[in-house]
């Protein structure tokens, strides 16, 4: 592993504001000295995450994670260490010692970076050859004949790749990049017969798809004319996972966070399209259909999600199971409908930008208004089975809504539509609620969520000696004196194993000459349960110094606190002296507990 100096790991970290870093997945609002949002590590309805600019920590109050801006980015993003500290050098611009030979470890690392760096290469190729060279004259006017800008294809980095079976082979070549990787991108494939590489890519317009740092690490590819496949995509590889991306997301990521809103399309081509209409927050799936890793995704960077899937029966049954998966992320989700058998692309062409904006994006139906329509679909409603049926699904639905409001007026919209009573229909629904109540409190992830919210709105009281180690930390976290003040007070250390392992980190922190800072003195802490203790702690509310009277207090109740234990043993052991009748022991014992009663 590489090894990084420690002042070097320092400057990333203080070079880098937590609450930038935060702000890129969470959106923050500033209350007091602290910042707030809603937690991307648990699901919550009301903000109990917040980010200490001062401190340079954050720390959440519901499921009680924190750190400094290294275990956000290792949390969040799953990066080891040594990943979180380069993502953030890279940011700022600091440069990492590089450490050992490429080819002595790391190789998986060392291929991805190069694939990526030949992806990079021939993004900007096919990109030169569309813009500037003859063969890239036909694809430009089909480009431009179908509404495409200068701008928008550079924007995307639309490119083209001529017709010649050797195009991307003897580029690579030439720059003795490793061919046999472009091989395992999907980019080239190997002839059978005399073992020579070609180019899959074949006059297609290419469009470069990124990762969510904007480095290309796949490619979609639209036949130019006739030819089949009409669209060719890179396959899975190392650095491309199809469930895990989202086209787009790189470029449209500011936009989605600011409006806290994304739009999702079903593939490029739409993404595109949509955003030549002027919307700038779309995304797209890459041929798969919505994932929760993707859910996840769009959930971490804006709060309402509008699906604008194409009108057609596959793109109406995809939109409903991917609202589905968003609303279990947490999103807010709208869809869009457009005119039956229609895609975004058609649309725009047909009725123009604004109409796309105004009409489809921002005429977007509740999930609820959606299920309304699509169980209609296919059915006679005529029919009086068909409409038993119908009205038997949309009560289900309704009997799911979270709000009561929302429940009656579904309830209301339907027994108008079809002239039935109210009060029927409000019977029914009360039935099916109340089998719905029974299969969520049974369900286990249920019972799990419960567990976990009851300590967040209900905080057990903690005993007076668990509260006052507390306070001592919270203290020592930010003062270097009062640390070695209470380290001469409590020989015994603290009651709890926690407690006291924090404070041996602390008094070797403050040894070391470091001035208090917990976000520095948590790049000390590895265990993450002593991070989450010392970051709630970090958080607490209290005055820059504590009364005599208190600091003594709480020196008492910690200190007394194994006397305190050794009494109720002895007093239970008396108890048991009179149970057996040996008052002679009990006599004694009774002598003993007043002895150890005036030591507290
Ligand atoms: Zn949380």
């Amino acid at each position: 592993m590489e090894r990084i100096p420690d002042e070097l790991i320092e400057q990333i970290r203080t070079t880098n504001d937590i609450v930038d870093v935060v702000s890129e997945y969470v959106a923050l609002k500033k209350q007091g000295r602290n910042y707030f949002g809603l937690c991307p590590f648990h699901g919550e309805k009301s903000p109990s995450f917040s980010v200490s600019p001062d401190k340079q920590i954050y720390h959440c109050f519901g499921c009680g994670s924190g750190g400094n801006v290294y275990s956000f980015l290792m949390n969040i993003e799953g990066y080891t260490f040594i990943e979180a500290v380069s993502q953030l050098a890279a940011k700022t611009g600091i440069e990492l010692p590089q450490t050992g030979s490429r080819f002595e470890n790391n190789t998986q690392k060392d291929e991805k970076k190069e694939m990526m760096v030949i992806h990079e290469l021939l993004s900007k190729l096919y990109h030169h050859l569309l813009m500037n060279t003859e063969h890239g004259k036909k694809a430009m006017d089909y480009l431009l004949n179908r509404g495409f800008t200068e701008d928008v294809i550079n924007r995307f980095q639309i490119g083209y790749a001529p017709p010649a079976w050797d195009t991307a082979v003897s580029f690579l070549t030439k720059r003795s990049m490793p061919v046999h990787l472009a091989e395992q991108s999907g980019l080239l494939a190997k002839r059978q017969f005399d073992g020579k590489y070609f180019d899959r890519f074949r006059n297609r317009i290419m469009f470069p798809i990124h990762d969510r740092n904007g480095t290309v690490i796949a490619f979609g590819g639209r036949v130019l004319g006739e030819g089949e496949p009409k669209y060719l995509n890179s396959p899975e590889t190392k650095i491309f996972q199809k469930g895990k991306n989202l086209y787009n997301l790189h470029a449209a990521r500011p936009e989605i966070r600011k409006a806290q809103h994304a739009v999702v399309f079903e593939g490029y081509v739409d993404a595109i399209a949509a955003f030549r209409a002027g919307v700038n927050n779309g995304v797209a799936t890459l041929g798969t259909s919505l994932t929760e890793e993707q859910a996840v995704i769009l959930k971490r960077n804006a709060q309402t999600v509008t699906i604008c899937y194409d009108s057609d029966r596959a793109g109406v049954e995809a939109a409903f199971r991917a609202s589905q998966i968003l609303q279990k992320a947490g999103c807010t989700v709208k869809i869009a409908q457009m005119p039956d058998g229609m895609d975004p692309d058609d649309y725009i062409r047909e009725y123009g930008s604004d109409k796309f904006v105004t009409d489809i994006i921002g005429a977007s139906m509740t999930v609820m208004g959606f299920k309304i329509r699509y169980y209609r679909r296919g059915k006679n409603l005529q029919d009086e089975g068909e409409r038993m049926l119908y009205i038997e699904e949309i009560i289900k639905e309704i009997s799911q809504l979270p709000k009561a409001v929302e429940r009656d007026h579904y309830l209301r919209q339907i027994a108008s539509e079809f002239n039935l009573s109210l009060d029927a229909l409000k019977q029914q629904h009360g039935q099916t609620q109340r089998q719905f109540q029974k299969q969520q409190d049974s369900s286990p992830k249920n019972r799990d969520n419960k567990f976990k919210v009851q300590p967040l709105l209900q905080k057990p009281l903690l005993p007076k000696y668990h509260n006052a180690e507390r306070m001592l930390l919270a203290y020592m976290l930010k003062s270097a004196d009062y640390a070695q003040r209470i380290q001469e007070e409590l020989e015994e250390g603290f009651n709890l194993e926690e407690h006291q392992a924090l404070a041996a980190y602390l008094y070797a922190f403050y040894e070391e000459g470091h001035p208090p800072d917990v976000g520095l003195f948590l790049q000390r802490v590895e265990d993450d349960r002593l991070k989450k203790i010392a970051t709630e702690l970090a958080m607490l509310t209290i005055s820059d110094e504590m009364s005599d009277q208190a600091f003594y207090d709480y020196i008492k109740r910690v200190s007394s606190y194994p006397l305190f234990l050794k009494m109720q043993e002895k007093e239970n052991t008396r108890k048991e002296a009179e149970r057996q009748q040996d008052w002679a022991l009990a006599a004694r014992i009774a002598v003993e507990i007043l002895e150890l009663k005036k030591l507290l």
